[in-house]
């Protein structure tokens, strides 16, 4: 007897099916029951609910897949499965095949004879090999034969014909080589019923529970069982009123409800049931996208809203009010849940999230295997030959704490770390051996002349062994460089090393390797995490190693090897399932389970209902044609997206949370989803709570982690009480307090006896905590390195240049003479560009040169290079505040026709420097040293001058003899300034003030002040 049992979502029909296995075991005990559910996910939640209901023993739970599997292994037909790793590279293997095959092509009007030439471009394309096995897996799945399909599509278009040819060499290949894919062990199940009578004759009952869709592989094989079986119970979600039957919301049940109906030739009957959703709920479930009165509206307490500035927000709420449901409604973490149309982009943020607010979390379906910290970290190891072993990754893998090199030789302390960055800085390291093998020379020859100025750094010995450790290092990750995947395979799991926890006394030191497993599971915050995320890398090496096994394969780079190894781990999911958990699920794989609570995220427009999109193999065109033509091709674009919303509603039995982000990534508003707009109407459009980023929780109570109660509580110790003091007074736009920027006295480390250089004093003026950061605490920027020169070593050079060119010599030896040994003196690694680089130099230089020399008629060169201060007199400035002492460079200095003279100073930049720059205080060179050339130096009387851009071949627009006043107005306006700047410094004035045209990229402090203002 086979009876179609319907009944709305929520009304339980999981319930119902248990209850009658129950019935069943009561009498007959050992009655084998068979259980069929859509996916994994619901076959674990049945058999939790069966057990807890006393009635687990002797059913077993299948999805259609391990269904089929069991069937064959009964029938004595037992076949290997085709893992998904082996069937892509089995796939990429037979269109690299036929490409080549395709390079000859079969003379004209004798089709595409066996090669493909219409998808050879996009061979190497990411995602065409996962396009073509999802299309392979449809056709199968439809029942449609490579036979079948290759007539149907003859004189169709190269496009079909081609992709008949791979479905047939695909076929072909699995049937001599006596392997299946599971679509295929659907057609061998069915056929192994068919000839063998007696399976399946044993089953007492036979239930089919939570789908929504059925292909035709699992209609045939379940009609057939349903023949066999004494009794069959198929549950449905529908109804089987007339002014119900065609609902929107059911549109997808229809569908299976027709063939079901069609197939095992019997008619639906409705199941005596009654809704066990909260009254609000199950109005929801009744109404959903249809018309409803007004008396069916009501405000409920049990449906709620909330608009997040952004996603990171949304999950932060949607948890806060999972967590509240645990605690304050006693819910079990089983009984709530936290669901999205589509999961991908919110798998961090609830990683987070969870993690901060300690809310166990289970993400059904399995998280991406790349994005696992411990196989990221590993991966980048791994690259580390491929990519010629770049500055970067090579300091992050040495100082990952997932590898531990000590059974090596390696010393993975932070010391040898910090000094192999300082190593790689200094020896301009980017990327490749021999630069680092370079940097290790040049460090050994800087030391040497460090040592002999007396200052102190390692000592030989240390450094020595550091490049002992270093080349250690080196030969441990480079693996052969041609070799089979086997052999790769055992290198990186000689890398990985054994599992610690089942060393035994015959484990060697050997095979620790970087015991990578012993790390993970140190950290026992993330160890369940990455030991599931290990076991499946080494699932996907041991697929690797299979396809060498079934294909035939050469020896390859290890290049090639790691570029495979790398798509199989990005298409690699992994998932561990907390003892006790909260899921965390995509729309399509929460269906048919169901919850005490739920959250459900992204009711934003475009994201659910998510726009269909046309397959791109067989497209719909293909598929209508093909429909005529008697192959079951079912459309893409089903228009199902209200069912699926219709689904993750009913999830909830008490208690619903729908959220979304209002705001999109790029800051633009983002309209709610005609879907949240839909609840909202049935639920008497109630207001959504607002979450915005910058204010804090008003209710310290609704806090769901430390960080959350530490912000938004107001009573509270001490140190967090000064904390947020400090917090409080740096959002402040009026700074104050010693947080801020404002400290102590320090006019005994910046005395009168203290030297100042003027860009200091510029540094000062251009941005008091720019100047604090550099020269206070002495910090620098870390810069990545990168080959060629930059602009401190430019400036350098044409500095040097334009001091020989005027000493006397041609513009081309001093250009040579500088450009020659320009690498090894101002330390940089010349880039292939070096050689045109040296000619534009000159080029700029002979420009600049030609009118500097227009601009000088009547001038003639007085001093080049002229030094005060630093064993020469000081430029002593007699000010307010006594003495202040000034040191630096003048570049040049000529005398003008009446005697007086005129000072240049040459910039590389090309920053325009006009009146104002003096005005406020952040351009003091060139009065300075105007004053110095007069007072410190006795050359004469500076009456004029200006700054030199070298490569735009021009004057400043500040030039002193038309500063307010001339020359002498621009010394008093320089003193008074080099005097305020000095006043502020010994008072401890360091406030982040950015200047008028945003901070410059240079300041040391851009990544952290507070400050910051994008600028020049
Ligand atoms: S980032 Fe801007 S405001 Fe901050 S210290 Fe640098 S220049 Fe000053």
């Amino acid at each position: 007897m086979t009876r179609l049992l319907l009944a709305p979502a929520g009304h339980g029909k999981t319930e119902f099916v248990i209850s009658q296995i129950r019935d069943i075991k009561a009498s007959e005990p050992f009655a084998p029951v068979t259980v069929i559910v859509p996916n994994a996910i619901q076959a674990r939640g049945f058999r939790q609910r069966l057990s807890a209901a006393g009635g687990a023993l002797g059913v077993e739970v299948f999805t259609f897949h391990s269904l089929y599997a069991e069937l064959l292994i009964c029938a004595g037909q037992p076949i290997p499965l085709l893992l998904d790793p082996v069937r892509i590279r089995l796939l990429r293997f037979i269109v690299d095949d036929l490409c080549e095959r395709g390079k000859f092509p079969l003379p004209k009007g004798e089709g595409q004879g066996d090669g493909i030439r219409y998808y050879a471009a996009l061979r190497d394309k990411p995602g065409f090999i996962t396009l073509l096995r999802n299309t392979i897996e449809e056709l199968k799945r439809a029942r449609i034969t490579p036979d079948v399909f290759s007539t149907s599509v003859k004189g169709l278009s190269a496009r079909l014909e081609e992709i008949a040819l791979i479905y047939s060499a695909y076929q072909n290949w699995l049937q001599t080589q006596n392997w299946a894919d599971n679509e295929g062990r659907g057609w061998l199940s069915a056929i192994a019923i068919e000839s063998n009578l007696k399976l399946g004759t044993d089953i007492r009952l036979l239930a089919v529970s939570g789908f929504d869709e059925f292909n035709p592989t699992q209609l045939a094989v379940l009609s057939l069982l349903a023949n066999r079986a004494k009794e069959t119970l198929i549950t449905l979600t529908g109804d089987t009123r007339s002014e119900h039957s065609q609902r929107t919301a059911h549109h997808r049940f229809h569908r299976a409800q027709a063939a079901i109906i069609s197939n095992l030739n019997l008619q639906p009957e409705a199941m005596d049931s009654s809704s066990m959703l909260t009254p609000s709920i199950a109005n929801i479930e009744s109404r959903l996208f249809e018309a409803a009165k007004t008396s069916e509206i009501s405000e409920t307490s049990e449906v709620y809203f909330i608009e997040a500035q952004t996603r990171a927000l949304e999950v932060r709420s949607a948890l806060r009010w999972i967590k509240a449901c645990v605690i304050r409604d006693r819910m079990k973490l089983s009984d709530v849940a936290i669901l999205a149309r589509d999961l991908e982009p919110y798998h961090a943020f609830l990683e987070e999230v969870a993690d901060e607010f300690g809310i166990p979390l289970h993400i059904a379906g399995g998280q991406p295997l790349i994005e696992n910290p411990a196989i990221a970290a590993l991966m980048t190891l791994l690259s580390l030959p491929v990519n010629d072993f770049p500055r970067r990754a090579l300091l992050d893998s040495w100082r990952s704490p997932y590898f531990d090199f000590s059974g090596h030789g390696i010393d993975s302390r932070e010391a040898s770390i910090t000094t192999l960055d300082e190593i790689s800085r200094a020896g301009r390291v980017s990327q490749g051996l021999a630069q680092w093998r370079e940097a290790f020379e040049m460090w050994r020859k800087k030391k040497a002349a460090t040592d002999e100025d007396g200052e102190s750094l390692n000592t030989s010995a240390q450094d020595e062994h550091l490049e002992e450790k270093f080349e250690s290092f080196i030969s441990l990750l480079t693996p052969s460089a041609q070799a089979e995947i086997k052999e790769y395979v055992a290198f990186i799991e000689s890398i990985i090393g054994d599992d610690p926890a089942l060393a035994t006394i015959y484990s060697s030191k050997e095979s620790a390797g970087l015991n990578i497993v012993g790390r993970a599971r140190d950290n026992e915050s993330t160890s369940e995490r990455d030991v599931a995320a290990l076991r499946a890398f080494k699932d996907v090496l041991r697929g690797l190693t299979l396809t060498e096994s079934v294909l035939p394969s050469d020896s390859l780079a290890y290049k090639d090897f790691f570029n495979d190894l790398r798509g199989a781990v990005e298409a690699a999911t992994y998932s561990f399932t907390p003892e006790s958990g909260v899921m965390a699920a995509s729309a399509l794989d929460a269906r048919g389970l169901s919850f005490q609570a739920v959250a459900l995220m992204g009711l934003s427009e475009g994201e659910f209902p998510k726009q269909e999109r046309e397959d791109i193999l067989l497209r719909e065109s293909d598929r209508a044609f093909l429909r005529e033509r008697g192959l079951p091709l079912e459309t893409k674009l089903h228009g199902e997206e209200a069912t699926l919303f219709y689904q993750a509603v009913t999830r909830a039995r008490q208690k619903f949370l729908l959220t979304r982000p209002y705001l999109a990534d790029d800051g633009q508003a983002w309209e709610p989803s005609p879907f949240w707009a839909e609840i909202k109407r049935l639920t008497g459009n109630q207001p959504a709570a607002r979450v915005r980023g910058d204010a804090r929780l008003e209710d310290a109570t609704e806090a769901a982690s430390k960080v959350e109660w530490v912000e938004s509580a107001q009573d509270f110790d001490v140190q967090i009480k000064n904390g947020s003091e400090a917090l409080r007074a740096r959002m402040n736009p009026k700074a104050e307090g010693i947080y801020e920027g404002e400290l102590f006295d320090l006019s005994e480390r910046f005395g009168a006896s203290h030297g100042w250089s003027a860009s200091r004093l510029e540094s000062y003026g251009t941005c008091p905590f720019e100047f604090f950061i550099a020269y206070g605490l002495e910090l620098e920027p870390r810069e990545e390195a990168e080959d060629g020169y930059d602009v401190r070593i430019l400036g350098s050079m044409l500095h040097k240049i334009l001091e020989d060119v005027y000493g006397g010599q041609s513009l081309n030896n001093a250009a040579q003479k500088v450009f020659a040994t320009a690498p090894q003196e101002y330390g940089f690694r010349p880039t292939a560009l070096w050689t045109q680089q040296q000619a534009e130099l000159i080029r700029a230089l002979k420009k600049t040169i030609e009118v500097l020399n227009e601009a000088s008629q009547g001038f003639t060169p007085h001093t080049m290079e002229a030094r005060f201060g630093m064993g020469q007199p000081s430029l002593v400035l007699k000010t307010s505040i006594g003495d202040i002492r000034l040191h630096g460079y003048i570049d040049r200095l000529d005398s003008a026709p009446d005697g007086s003279l005129r000072v240049i100073d040459y910039k590389t930049g090309g920053a325009a420097i006009s009146a104002n720059h003096l005005k406020e205080g952040r351009r003091l060179q060139l009065p300075i040293y105007a004053l110095a050339a007069r007072d410190a130096l006795g050359l004469g009387e500076v009456t004029s001058g200006f700054y030199w851009h070298i490569q735009k071949a021009e004057a400043s627009s500040l030039k002193l003899e038309k500063f307010d006043g001339g020359a002498s107005g621009a010394f008093e306006t320089a003193i008074a300034h080099v005097t305020n700047h000095v006043k502020g410094i010994r008072a401890g004035h360091f406030e982040p003030k950015p200047p008028g045209d945003g901070c410059p990229s240079y300041c040391p402090a851009t990544n952290f002040c507070w400050k910051y203002r994008k600028g020049f």
